[in-house]
């Protein structure tokens, strides 16, 4: 029975979504957060109170490789294994691709790239050597099929989908699953600064007619991860309402 569960930027918006699905799935959860630390210690206690399962909020800066490793340490310390990483923090920016400086590019990379190879990296030594377990990567549409004025955001989330398919193969002898979500449009902060008329054009846009819930995009990596999915590894699975087919 896997039983621990980490979840970068686990506290708001799909994070906390998918907090909450692998809480309900009967997992424990560690919970990542960077600056909503209130909004964590408050799902945390909701999580416990209303699935009782062990939820635990705790720092992680996915960029620096010693708060990632952190993270996923307290993970097997507490638990004693590491069972699901769940890789969902994540930055966007809309930009011309000219008007790009160093700083947006190096932290729409470090957050939505590198910090999912920093917690790769940990988390699957503890899988390797458990013989078990399952990551699941938070990628994006855009970097299936790219999005104008988000050229940085879309390398950095092909990139993931990239990271997902070579460590599925790498890890999969070891019994070690690793699989990729990539959502359509989902209604969060993320998407706050887009007004009222460009959001009515993505939702007319997505064929289901309408914009994502975070729980749609959080079923689908609950399933992932769960024993359901035990033939599934390397995958990279649209939620996105038929918007990319
Ligand atoms: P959101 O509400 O803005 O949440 C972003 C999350 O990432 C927050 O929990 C935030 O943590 C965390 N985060 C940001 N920088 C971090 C860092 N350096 N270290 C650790 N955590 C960090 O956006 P969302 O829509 O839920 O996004 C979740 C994931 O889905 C992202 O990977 C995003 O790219 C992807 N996605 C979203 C959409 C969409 O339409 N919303 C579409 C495709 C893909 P704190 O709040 O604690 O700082």
């Amino acid at each position: 029975m896997l039983n621990t569960a980490v979840v970068t930027g686990g506290a708001k918006g799909i994070g906390a979504a998918i907090s909450v699905a692998l809480a309900k799935a009967g997992y424990n959860v560690i919970m990542g957060y960077k600056t909503s630390r209130e909004r964590a210690e408050e799902l945390a206690k909701v999580i416990i109170s209303g699935y009782g399962v062990s939820c635990e909020a705790i720092y992680c800066d996915v960029t620096d490789p010693e708060s990632a490793r952190n993270i996923v340490d307290i993970a097997a310390k507490k638990y004693g294994s590491v069972d699901i990483l769940v890789n969902n923090a994540g930055v966007a920016q809309q930009k011309l691709f000219t008007d790009i400086t160093d700083d947006d590019w190096n932290r729409m990379i470090g957050v939505n790239l590198t910090g999912v190879f920093n917690t790769c990296r940990v988390a699957s030594k503890y899988m390797v050597g458990q013989k078990s377990g399952s990551i699941v990567n938070i990628s994006s549409m855009w970097g299936q099929v790219g999005a104008s004025c988000e050229v940085h955001y879309s390398a950095a989330k092909a990139g993931v989908i990239g990271l997902t398919k070579a460590l599925a193969k790498e890890l999969a002898p070891s019994g070690v699953r690793v699989n990729c979500v990539c959502p359509g449009v989902v209604m969060t902060d993320m998407m706050k600064d887009f007004s009222e008329e460009t959001l009515r054009e993505l939702s007319e846009e997505t064929p289901l007619g309408k914009l994502g819930t975070p729980k749609e995009i959080a079923d689908a990596v609950a399933f992932l991860c769960s024993d359901r999915a035990s033939f599934i590894t390397g995958q990279i699975l649209g939620v996105n309402g038929g918007f990319v087919i």
